[in-house]
């Protein structure tokens, strides 16, 4: 199980990115039934875990939530007082619909204001593995740009080295004209644009594709159907 360390300091919460079978994960989790919506939800008690649509959950009771993922941004968030927690599923359609915004107004409704968040984005898809389409770009750049206007793009035409040693190769280009996604790259832009500050945010340097073949991977899956399907499972609990 994989921790962040700014989520692990903050008293009366814990938490964990880690595989469906590890022993560490909480036996009863609340999890939103998954639709790369921009949706995000309070959990409540009597709540059926993988019926409601959904993409994102808060709390402030101590029932662990969680989302799962292979590939896509696992995100978690704790107020600095542990007071309220909440897991976010974050691909790039759930990401462009807004749900960083949408689960910051949830926050800001409680009175915890962005300066008062934690933020952790665990294992996901990097660009050394995440290949996009010229199409997908340019809707990308035409939708999202003001997002960069004086930062750079969230990808790049030359695919770029793992940021870790990898166990797995990496894909080799499969489309002419083609980009690498900086999928993480693209949350901590939209978290900064939401009024998180970059300090406030650790993201882990894992490559689902590519760091460890334990970790999920969709993408590697569709290359290597051979492989067993899993989840990556990130939840976050108060304790208190
Ligand atoms: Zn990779």
């Amino acid at each position: 199980m994989h921790q962040a360390e700014n989520l692990a300091a903050i008293p009366g919460v814990d938490h964990g990115f880690c595989s469906i079978d590890d022993p560490l994960r909480p036996d009863e989790v609340f999890i939103c039934k998954q639709v790369h919506s921009a949706s995000v939800i309070e959990w409540q008690a009597g709540q059926v875990a993988n019926t409601i649509e959904a993409d994102g959950v808060l709390t402030h009771h101590a029932h662990p939530i969680a989302v799962i993922t292979a590939d896509c941004l696992p995100i978690l968030f704790a107020s600095k007082t542990g007071e309220r927690v909440a897991a976010v599923h974050g691909g790039w359609k759930g990401l462009q619909r807004g749900i960083i915004a949408n689960v910051m107004q949830r926050f800001a409704a409680e009175g915890i204001a962005a300066d008062q968040l934690q933020v952790a984005i665990g294992p996901s898809i990097k660009p050394c593995c995440y290949e996009v389409s010229e199409g997908f770009i340019a809707d990308f750049q035409s939708d999202q740009g003001h997002l960069w206007q004086h930062a750079q793009a969230p990808w790049s035409f030359v695919q770029p080295a793992p940021l870790q040693s990898p166990q797995m190769a990496p894909p080799h280009a499969r489309q002419a004209g083609s980009a690498w996604f900086d999928l993480s790259g693209y949350g901590l832009l939209l978290l900064q644009a939401a009024g998180v500050k970059r300090e406030q945010i650790e993201v882990s340097e894992v490559c689902t594709y590519c760091t460890s073949p334990t970790f999920a991977s969709y993408r590697r899956r569709t290359h290597q159907p051979e492989e067993a399907k899993t989840l990556i499972y990130s939840w976050i609990a108060r304790t208190d």
